[in-house]
């Protein structure tokens, strides 16, 4: 059964004209800034930022990762994807196995599969399926999922083998527009971006439902459970140079074949361009790995930096950080949006570097690091409490420039919050926001300054400890509002949501 929630139409057709659409940016169009963003509040600020040496764009000089040396969870589902790209016509012939495992305590008579190419018009074309390597099954997709109906129940504790072959016809990236979100999975002349990409099984709820909600026009809907990776990428016709950035590092990387392995991760993500330059750091064991236009090349030394002290700090205040690596991707999209292990940039924020911190390159960048921990490693249900990952990667900007640049608090208080009057209700679903600037001003600013409230009433060291019992305890799970607040009972005996009535509607 799918979870669907059925907004009225009406609210379609009243909001879609003046639509921001996005997932993490504040804004769809950072140029827009410039005319909307109080300008003369912005002390100047110089810094020199500290550039490495960059690596010119050849496949040898990507970093690889270790053979891995993780404990498999053997019960998480596991994806096997050979991917062929035809970067000549755009065209990926792929062939994907999914070994599932009924870990419900009920019989399932079909599955259910996500897909979201289906949502490209003629994008994901089905070629064959195949149950227990015997049996070919014939089923018509649907809009965005795929019905896998079973010939005998799966019983708890069962397992099935399912080969999907198909043909993804890779969209353009579309231009800009204002009555729909920005598309990432497409292609332009400078990269081609594979996101969701792959049909993959849904959580199930504990009433063995589907968590599978409909797709809206901002905001994100899938939900995701751990899943063990295992992908290899042919990459045919490709310009000299061309290279891949992906969720990992690769194991294997033998000219034109990638192979990447990834345990206990949210999804599978990769973007390939003819023209990225690579930079990388290592800390502690952690790769951090920029993709940049060649363009945008100190914007991305830039961005490498930064990025690599908001891990340091979020790891000692949320949680070690939960991946060997992170790959951060320029996008030819005015968007922001986070994957594990990799997160896009807008190319619209490069635009506007400036050479100093203050700014949206950096603010979204270590926003977009902070979901590594709030969506990556603390997953949550993103259609129906999006504000759970949004508040607190809004908030860990916040954190970052306290601990790095402390003269900048009041700039990005004023530059990223106050400057919206955000107002609404925190706690609605993505449905239930008309719009995505209230959607944006609820769940990201207003959740913001409700962690701030939280913290100035709890004290920096009970809110501290909060929240990385918060953050440790809820380590690979979907994490809800729910867990959220009885972690925080351990820490206060006030009735949070009670005391917030500016913050959070008792109705739901
Ligand atoms: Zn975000």
């Amino acid at each position: 059964m799918i979870i669907i929630n059925s907004p009225p139409k009406i609210l379609l057709i009243i909001f879609f004209i003046s639509l921001l659409l996005g997932s993490c940016s504040i804004t769809k169009n950072p140029q827009e800034l410039l005319v909307d963003t109080p300008l003369e509040s912005q002390p100047l600020i110089t810094v020199t930022p500290v550039l490495l040496p960059v690596n010119t764009p050849t496949n040898e000089q990507i970093p690889t990762s270790q053979p891995v040396n993780v404990e498999t969870e053997f019960d998480l589902p596991d994806y096997k994807i050979k991917v062929s790209f035809n970067y000549g016509n755009q065209t990926a012939n792929i062939n994907e196995t999914i070994r599932f495992f009924n870990t419900s305590t009920q019989p399932l008579n079909q599955l259910l599969l996500a897909c979201d190419t289906l949502r490209y018009p003629g994008s994901f074309v089905l070629k064959k399926i195949i149950i227990n390597n015997a049996t070919e099954i014939d089923i018509e997709p649907e809009k965005f999922f795929l019905t896998i109906p079973l010939p005998e129940p799966l019983l708890p504790g069962e397992e099935i083998n399912i080969e999907i072959d198909y043909l993804l016809k890779v969209p353009p990236i579309p231009p800009p527009a204002d009555d729909r979100k920005p598309g990432i999975f497409g292609y332009s002349t400078l990269q081609t971006n594979f996101v969701d990409w792959y049909p993959f099984i849904p959580p199930l709820s504990e009433n063995g439902e589907w968590v599978l909600h409909e797709p809206w026009f901002y905001g994100e809907y899938l939900v995701y459970d751990l899943a063990n990776f295992h992908v290899e990428i042919e990459l045919l016709n490709t310009p000299l140079g061309s290279t891949i950035a992906a969720s990992t590092l690769p194991t294997i990387l033998e000219e034109n074949r990638f192979i990447y392995e990834s345990f206990g991760a949210r999804n599978f993500v990769w973007s390939m361009s003819p023209s990225f330059i690579v930079e990388s750091l290592e800390m502690e064991g952690i790769t951090i790995t920029t993709h940049t236009f060649p363009f945008h090349q100190k914007a991305g030394s830039h961005v490498l930096q930064e990025s690599a002290k908001a891990i340091d700090l979020y790891s000692r205040l949320f949680s070690p950080y939960p991946r060997e690596n992170l790959t951060i991707v320029e996008a030819d999209f005015l968007d922001g949006m986070e994957y594990d292990g990799l997160f896009f940039l807008s190319r619209g924020f490069y635009n506007l570097f400036d050479n100093t911190p203050q700014n949206y390159l950096t603010a979204i960048a270590v926003h977009e690091t902070a979901h590594q921990w709030w969506y990556a490693a603390i997953a949550n249900d993103q259609a129906l409490e999006p504000w759970l990952d949004e508040a607190l990667c809004t908030y860990s900007e916040l954190l970052f420039y306290e601990e790095y640049y402390p003269e900048l608090v009041n700039w990005w208080w004023e530059y990223r919050v106050n400057f919206y009057q955000p107002e609404g209700f925190i706690n609605k679903s993505i449905y239930d926001y008309q719009g995505f600037i209230p959607y944006r001003n609820a769940t990201y600013l207003q959740g913001a300054k409700f962690l701030q409230n939280l913290r100035d009433d709890l004290g920096d060291e009970v809110f501290f400890d909060f929240l990385s019992e918060y953050a440790r305890s809820q380590n690979n799970k979907i994490s809800n509002e729910s867990n959220f607040f009885q972690i925080l009972g351990n820490y206060t005996n006030q009735d949070v949501k009670k005391n917030y009535p500016q913050y959070f509607s008792l109705v739901q």
